[in-house]
C-alpha cells in the first residue's frame, strides 16, 4: 500500500468513527431531552456509538475487499483479502483455486 492509499485509508477510518459518534451523540440528545439519568444516557451512547462503528466498519470492509473462491463444486474454500496489490491478489487467486484438497462441509 503507498502513501496515498495510506491517507486514504486513515481518512476513511476516521470518518467512519466520526459517522458512528455523530450517530451516538445524536441518540444522546435525544433522550437527554426526555430527562434520562446521565448513567444510563452513557450507556446507551456508548452502545449506540459501538454498534455504529462496527456497522460501518463491516460495510467498508464489504466494500473494499477481494474474495476468491475455489472454483470446484460445492468446495467452500475462500481467500479474502484487503489492500494488496495486483501481484498479490493474482497469486492468492491461484492459491484458492489449486489448494490440495477440496472441503466440502
Ligand atoms: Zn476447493
Amino acid at each position: 500500500m503507498n502513501t496515498s492509499q495510506t491517507r486514504r485509508r486513515r481518512i476513511a477510518s476516521l470518518l467512519i468513527i466520526a459517522c458512528a459518534l455523530a450517530v451516538g451523540a445524536s441518540t444522546g440528545v435525544r433522550l437527554a431531552a426526555y430527562g434520562v439519568p446521565f448513567a444510563l444516557l452513557t450507556a446507551c451512547v456508548l452502545g449506540i456509538a459501538s454498534s455504529s462503528l462496527w456497522l460501518y466498519s463491516h460495510i467498508d470492509a464489504a466494500l473494499t475487499s477481494t474474495t476468491h473462491r475455489c472454483r470446484a463444486p460445492y468446495c467452500t474454500v475462500q481467500v479474502r483479502m484487503r489492500h494488496v496489490s495486483a501481484a498479490d491478489s493474482l497469486r492468492w487467486q491461484e492459491i484458492a483455486a489449486a489448494h490440495p484438497t477440496h472441503d466440502t462441509r
